[in-house]
C-alpha cells in the first residue's frame, strides 16, 4: 500500500514513520510513504500556495492550482476510474465524513491513498470537487492543519494490512472490531481472540506483577479456565462499552447471554440479576 502526503510542511513528518509498526511495515515492503512539498508545484518567485478569500473575511485559503498539479504529478487514474484501480484522493477537512475504524478498514483495501493537508481557513472548494475523491474529518474539532489527520488516517489504515501486525487477529479482535467477529470467536473458540470485538470496546488487559500498589489482577485470569476467562473478558468489554460508549451497543452484535448481562448491569445493585460471574476483584463499573 502506498501513501502520498501533500503538505506545505513536509518537515512535520520527519521521524514520524521511523517508529514501531509503521517503520517495520515500511522496512518489510508492505507500506510506502512519500511526502510532497506543495510549494514545489508553484510557479512564482514567492512559491505562493495561498490567497485571500473571495467574498472577504479573515484568513487565507489554499489555492487550487498547486494542489491539482501535485496530484497530477502522481499520475493516478482519472478521477472516475480511481476507485476501480484501488486509488483514492482524500482531502483532510473538519467538514468531512467522520473517520472511524470502519473507514480505516475500507481504506486498507486500497492500493494507493493520497492525503491532501489543508491549512489556514481551508482549501479552495474546487479541489474538493475536481481533485479529491473524499473529504475525511478525524473528529469533531478544528485542527490548525491536515497533517495530524493525515498521520492518524495512515496509521489506522496501515496497521490493518495483512502481515503488518505480528498476529493478524490482533487487528480484528480489538475495540471497534468488525461485527461478525463475535461469530468467528465462537467458531475459533480459542483464547487468541479478545472477546471484546463485535463492535464493542476491548476488555481490560493485565500483565505482571500480579499485584500493583494494592490492586490485584482479577483472579479469574490466573484460573486457567478458558471458558471463565472468555466470559469474564466479554463481560468486561460489555461493561466498559456501556460505561464509556453506550452508543456502540446499538450496532454491536450481542448474544442472549450478553443482553442478559447488560440487563443485570442496569438492574438495581444487589437485585436478583446482579452480575457476579468470574470477576473476583478490580472490576467495578
Ligand atoms: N475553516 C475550516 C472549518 O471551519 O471547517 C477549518 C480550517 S482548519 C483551521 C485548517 C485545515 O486543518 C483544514 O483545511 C483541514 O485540512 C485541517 N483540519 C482541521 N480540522 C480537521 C479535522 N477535524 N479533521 C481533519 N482535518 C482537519
Amino acid at each position: 500500500m502506498r501513501f502520498d502526503i501533500i503538505t506545505i510542511f513536509p518537515g512535520f513528518f520527519a521521524g514520524i514513520f521511523e517508529h514501531g509498526v509503521v517503520k517495520r511495515a515500511i522496512q518489510g515492503g508492505l507500506l510506502a510513504v512519500e511526502v510532497h512539498d506543495l510549494r514545489q508545484f508553484t510557479h512564482d518567485r514567492h512559491r505562493t500556495v495561498d490567497d485571500r478569500p473571495f467574498g472577504g473575511g479573515e484568513g487565507m485559503v489554499l489555492k487550487p492550482e498547486p494542489l491539482a498539479e501535485a496530484v497530477e504529478h502522481l499520475r493516478l487514474a482519472p478521477k472516475a476510474e480511481r476507485a476501480a484501480q484501488g486509488e483514492t484522493v482524500i482531502l483532510l477537512s473538519a467538514q468531512g465524513r467522520r473517520f472511524s475504524q470502519a473507514v480505516a478498514r475500507e481504506l486498507a483495501q486500497a492500493k494507493r491513498v493520497v492525503l491532501l493537508c489543508g491549512r489556514y481557513e481551508g482549501v479552495d472548494e474546487r479541489v474538493n470537487e475536481l481533485v479529491a475523491d473524499q473529504e475525511l474529518s478525524i473528529g469533531d474539532y478544528v485542527l490548525s492543519g491536515g497533517e495530524l489527520g493525515a498521520a492518524v488516517v495512515l496509521d489506522a489504515a496501515m496497521r490493518l494490512l495483512p502481515g503488518v501486525l505480528g498476529n493478524d487477529a490482533s487487528s480484528e479482535n480489538e475495540s471497534f472490531g468488525p461485527a461478525d467477529e463475535l461469530l468467528q470467536n465462537r467458531i475459533a473458540g480459542g483464547l487468541n481472540s479478545t472477546h471484546g470485538a463485535g463492535g464493542l470496546l476491548d476488555y481490560p488487559h493485565y500483565t505482571r506483577p500480579a499485584e500493583f500498589r494494592g490492586l490485584a489482577v482479577p483472579e479469574v485470569l490466573s484460573s486457567g479456565n478458558h471458558e471463565q476467562i472468555r466470559r469474564w473478558r466479554r463481560e468486561q468489554a460489555l461493561k466498559k462499552t456501556l460505561r464509556n460508549r453506550p452508543d456502540l451497543l446499538c450496532d454491536a452484535e450481542l448474544s442472549a447471554e450478553d443482553r442478559s448481562y447488560l440487563r443485570a448491569l442496569e438492574a438495581p445493585a444487589g437485585g436478583p440479576e446482579a452480575p457476579a460471574r468470574g470477576a473476583q476483584s478490580n472490576d467495578s463499573v
